[in-house]
Order: structure tokens, then C-alpha cells, then sequence
């Protein structure tokens, strides 16, 4: 039971002995003592997201708990997710319930890596995806989403040069899309969406023949060509509430919660392998844990998330800048029933 104080708890409690009601209890007592709320990605377990307060992509969830006057943000996602809620709410403690869930697409580029690269095109403009540690964010000059990644490049002026990090089938997709030909892209993919599925996608299509096909553009070009539509997660809810028959290529714990809330439509993932193991690290047992003993903490050097926040908000600014959503548009778009970010991110 908890000591009745907010701070770190003495227990030697074996968490995973716990049942799923008894965990739930627990996380939402300790979430009011400590003034927390609970972010879940869209490709977290539905137990998670159950307990979550919001559910959504990693720039809506942090741009939403900024907006809260809750003192702790416990950050359900991959490593990165939890570095942009710490630079987006320097004054908020970031936990997660598993350090070791990172995201191997950010892990492709490091700070001293882009450093490196900057010096050999000093005039490039340095384009990140959001799915990016701060360290390479504060290196860069503006961030994009997979919704906005487009329009960020667009707005880039022809004659300078672009350096896309880390997502080379995003960065192929937009140069397509612009038709821009001095954009050099950083060799990092997702290992969820860059598999080569062509054969599963046969396969959904002969047993769903009336269904249509939406791939994220962090797939491969080969399934990019033979989707009907190109679009970010949120841009896939947006088709989902749309379309009743519909092939996913995404994460499938995306598919599975879009089931959950269209039992009557026919939505397939297509790929029973595209499941991210690193988001599915988190569970409801080190989620109470994390919340009894306020760790894992994420913390940031003030200089890095500066710059890491100056490349966010640049962004940001594109489409107007970051003001509070009034609460009903920020509701639906956190529950993901409107577009509102980005891929996994
Ligand atoms: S789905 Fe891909 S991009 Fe997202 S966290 Fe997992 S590995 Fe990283």
C-alpha cells in the first residue's frame, strides 16, 4: 500500500504479481498524489492506454501535457517521445517507466554524427524528424512531422541545399512529393514499417479485394506505389473513420485499437510482424512502479533543449504557432479522431 506521502516509496513489492484491476488502482492513486498524468502512444498496450489521460502521437502528447498544470509527466512512449515532453515542459519531472525503451530510427544519428556531416555541407539546412533524440533536434534547423514534413521542405528556399534526418523512406517520399533534387538524406528507417511486405500485401488484397490500402511514408517506396492513399498515423485515423474495408501498413497496435473502436468495419494490418518492441517494453506493472518510486527520470542540459526547442518551434511556427487548443479540438485530436501530428512520433 502506499506510505500516504507522495515522494519515493520503501516497498519490495513484486509488481508483476499484480492484477491488472489492483495495478490500475495503484497507478490512479499515485497519479493524484503526485499531480501526474500519464501519456500513451498510439502503439502502446490497450492497458496502458486505459490508464492513460491521453492517448495520441509523441508532439500532440507532449504539446498536451505543456498545457496541463500537472507537476509530474509520465511519458509511455520510446525514450525520445519523453525527451520532447522535457523540452516542451522544462519545469514539468519526465518519467518512463523503462529507459531502455528507445527507438533504434533515432539512434541512427547522433549530435557528433550530424556535427560531422554539417561541416561537409555548411550550407545545407539541416531537416529532422521528430522521431530524433533533443541531442540531434538541437542540431538541427527546423523539425518536421510525417503530416507537415512535406510543407516544412516546401518552405525551405530552392537554392539550399537540405540534410533530412534520420528517415531515408520519409525523406525519399518528400523528395518525390517536392520534386526537390539537392535533398541528401540520412541512411536510419524504422525496422516496423521499412519491411520489404509485398507478398503480405498480395495476400490481404486477395482475401479483401474491395479494401483499400494506406501505408505510412516511413515504408518503402515498393508499398508506397501500390497504396491507395500515403498518410501519418493520425492522417490513417482520419481514413478510418472514412472507409469501412482498409489494409493498414503501420504498427499494429494502431490496427488493433482502430478495431477496437470500429468493430463493424473490416481493418487489417498488413503485417502481423509490424509490432515495435521497444514501445511494447512498457507494461502496467513498471508503470506503478515508476509512479511509487518517480523514476525513470529524464533529464536534459538547459543549452540542448534550447536549441532542441528553437528547432520544434520553428516548425510550429509554419502552422501558426503552438497556442492551447480549445479543450473539445484538443480532445478529439489526442484521442486521435482528428489529424493533429505525426507518424509513430
Ligand atoms: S515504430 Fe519505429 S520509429 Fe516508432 S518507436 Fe518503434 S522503431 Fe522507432
Amino acid at each position: 500500500m502506499v506510505n500516504g506521502t507522495a515522494g519515493v516509496l520503501a516497498t519490495a513489492l513484486d509488481y508483476t504479481r499484480l492484477g491488472r484491476a489492483e495495478l490500475g488502482e495503484r497507478i490512479r492513486e499515485r497519479k493524484r498524489a503526485l499531480n501526474a498524468v500519464v501519456l500513451g502512444h498510439n502503439y502502446q498496450r490497450g492497458e496502458i492506454q486505459d490508464v492513460s489521460d491521453f492517448v495520441g502521437d509523441s508532439l500532440g502528447l507532449s504539446q498536451a501535457a505543456a498545457d496541463t498544470a500537472a507537476d509530474v509527466i509520465v511519458f509511455c512512449g520510446v525514450h525520445f517521445m519523453a525527451e520532447t515532453a522535457k523540452i516542451l515542459s522544462p519545469g514539468k519531472q519526465v518519467l518512463m517507466p523503462d529507459l531502455r525503451a528507445g527507438c533504434p530510427m533515432a539512434d541512427f544519428v547522433t549530435g557528433a554524427a550530424l556535427r560531422r556531416l554539417k561541416t561537409e555541407l555548411p550550407d545545407a539546412v539541416v531537416v529532422t524528424y521528430v522521431n530524433s533524440t533533443a541531442e540531434v533536434k538541437a542540431e538541427s534547423d527546423i523539425c518536421c512531422t510525417s503530416s507537415n514534413a512535406v510543407r516544412v521542405v516546401e518552405s525551405i528556399p530552392a537554392e539550399r541545399t537540405v540534410l533530412f534526418v534520420p528517415d531515408r523512406n520519409l525523406a525519399r517520399y518528400v523528395q518525390e512529393r517536392t520534386g526537390r533534387r539537392n535533398l541528401v538524406a540520412w541512411d536510419g528507417y524504422c525496422y516496423v514499417h521499412d519491411d520489404r511486405v509485398l507478398e503480405e500485401l498480395e495476400q490481404a488484397k486477395r482475401a479483401h479485394p474491395g479494401a483499400l490500402v494506406v501505408v505510412h511514408p516511413e515504408a518503402r517506396k515498393e508499398l508506397l506505389d501500390r497504396a491507395d492513399a500515403v498518410t501519418s498515423t493520425a492522417g490513417m485515423v482520419e481514413y478510418a473513420e472514412e472507409h469501412d474495408e482498409v489494409i493498414f501498413g503501420t504498427e499494429r497496435g494502431l490496427v488493433d485499437r482502430m478495431k477496437q473502436r470500429f468493430p463493424h468495419k473490416t481493418f487489417v494490418a498488413l503485417s502481423g510482424a509490424a509490432v515495435c518492441g521497444n514501445m511494447k517494453l512498457n507494461t502496467l506493472a513498471k508503470l506503478a512502479w515508476c509512479l511509487d518510486h518517480g523514476r525513470h527520470e529524464v533529464v536534459l542540459p538547459e543549452d540542448v533543449r534550447v536549441r532542441a526547442e528553437r528547432s520544434l518551434r520553428a516548425m510550429l511556427e509554419l502552422s501558426g504557432g503552438w497556442t492551447a487548443p480549445a479543450d473539445e479540438e484538443s480532445a478529439l485530436e489526442l484521442a486521435a479522431v482528428r489529424p493533429g501530428g505525426c507518424g509513430c512520433a
